[in-house]
């Protein structure tokens, strides 16, 4: 009968499922290219490629007080930005977190919510009353929508999870506006935005070599500046030729339903069957960071299942979808000590389960395989904007924001390795900068470029 498998031999298996060569990197690039141009070209497609009507990179002087609320996945984060000019900012903010419940309940009483969470920010935290006069706001709603002005968007289709009744294809910026009026709350909703986009703004307040943007969060997704000829499906707007306006690509669909390009382990086929939007966000789900632990996690019950791991111990706490938080393996992931006493502690306190030196080496790298598979995909989407925008020769800089680029250790430089093995030495010339406070900052000088228009 067959030898039994040692962990050694488990980690081979999955370094070949998991690892992506540079000629297979290239292959994707390409895809994800012809994705965004076709996004470009009319209304409806995979990769939507959605016009935010921001006009342009923002001067730099912007100033003044913009309060920003940020709807991201996980958090809902308030904020009140000043804006002081010269590329200067300072940031108060509140977090609140929201519950799974939230997530699925009606639309307006989501909405509802954010208002109660504005209106406690402004009047504990700030100390301010309608008599100091009315704020104005950026809302960062990060899900896909068709926007007419930055002051409005019908939201396409919930992702990471969300899956609220009663607001898919309605305008979420007139509904949050009703929330604002019902509770009273001293604040004007200015403009809607992406936190990409948000995040490309703010990045380039900051730094003018910054021209793309990304978010590696509880999703994924990406915004650079485009100009209006190279937009055709808004050849009927009227946008004066040369005009730019950002794109916010919504990336995270690419390969959605057709499944063609991207390397799907069963692993991934399974994360996506089990999801509420099962077919959607093909790209997202093997990237970001509400799935990036679900993966260890079916790959360690997979094993459990044939008898390979924790055999005689009870599992049934690792067997709970969702259960093993992305965090687990950027923790993993730093554990230096010989006898990985972190990786002991995430399996016995969390899943009461005991580990062997020989497991634990195994989990580690396997966070690594995962990890590194993750920056690897963005990085290929990154490469598609580049080359399409033509901006390797001259290099750029990538403004980047979300847990899994700030606290995943080696994230970035998985990234630019990444976009070497894309590019050859070129790639060096394409550098991610983390975006500090990307979203809250960005929807406040979109805010203040908003209303220098009017
Ligand atoms: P949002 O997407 O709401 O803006 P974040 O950028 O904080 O929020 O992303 C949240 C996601 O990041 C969650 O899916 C979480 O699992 C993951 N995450 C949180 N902490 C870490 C960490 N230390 N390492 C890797 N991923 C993390």
């Amino acid at each position: 009968h067959a030898e039994k498998k040692t962990m050694a031999d488990h980690l081979r298996k999955f370094e070949s499922l998991l690892t992506l060569t540079p000629q297979r990197m290239r292959m994707i690039v390409h895809a994800i290219e012809e994705a965004l141009d076709n996004g470009l070209k009319k209304d409806g497609q995979v990769v939507p490629m959605i016009p935010t009507f921001v006009f342009g990179y923002p001067s730099g002087e912007e100033v003044g007080e913009y309060l920003a609320l940020d709807l991201g996945g996980t958090n809902l984060r308030v904020c009140l930005v000043t804006l002081q000019g010269h590329g200067k900012f300072e940031v108060a903010q509140t977090k609140y977190r929201l519950t799974e419940e939230q997530k699925q309940d009606d639309g307006q009483k989501l909405l509802d919510f954010c208002a109660e969470c504005l209106d406690h920010f402004i009047r504990e935290s700030l100390g301010r009353t309608e008599k100091d006069g009315i704020l104005p706001l950026g809302f960062t709603f990060s899900y896909p929508c068709n926007q007419r002005r930055i002051d409005h968007g019908e939201l396409i289709r919930w992702t990471k999870g969300f899956g609220a009744p009663n607001i898919e294809g309605r305008d979420v910026a007139a509904m949050f506006a009703t929330s604002l009026k019902r509770l009273g709350v001293p604040a004007e909703l200015t403009a809607l935005i992406n936190d990409t986009t948000g995040t490309l703004i703010a990045s380039n307040y900051v730094d003018p070599d910054a021209k793309i943007a990304v978010i590696f969060g509880t999703g994924c997704n990406a915004a650079y500046m485009e100009t209006a000829e190279n937009i055709p499906k808004m050849a009927n707007v009227g946008l004066p030729p040369g005009q730019e306006m950002a794109i916010n690509c919504e990336w995270g669909a690419f390969d959605s339903f057709v499944h063609q390009h991207l390397p799907r382990t069963k692993y991934d086929i399974i994360i996506d069957e089990s999801s509420n939007k099962p077919g959607e966000q093909s790209f997202e789900k093997m990237i970001a960071g509400l799935y990036l632990g679900e993966v260890f996690r079916l790959i360690v019950c997979d094993l459990i299942d044939t008898g390979d791991l924790f055999l005689g111990q009870n599992t049934y706490k690792l067997e709970k979808a969702y259960a093993f938080d992305t965090a687990f393996l950027s923790l993993m992931e730093s554990d230096v000590t010989d006898e990985l006493l972190t990786v002991i502690g995430i399996f016995t306190h969390f899943f009461g389960v005991e580990t062997t030196i020989e497991e634990r080496q195994f989990f580690k790298k396997l966070s690594v395989l995962i990890g590194t598979r993750a920056a690897r995909l963005s990085a290929c989407g990154i490469a598609a904007i580049v080359s399409k925008k033509g901006y390797l020769e001259k290099g750029c800089a990538v403004g980047a924001d979300g847990s899994l680029y700030n606290k995943y250790p080696n994230f970035a430089n998985r990234v630019h390795q990444a976009l070497v093995d894309i590019f050859g030495e070129k790639g060096k010339n394409i550098v991610t900068h983390h975006a500090e406070d990307g979203s809250g900052v960005g929807s406040a000088i979109i805010a203040a470029m908003t209303k220098k228009r009017k």
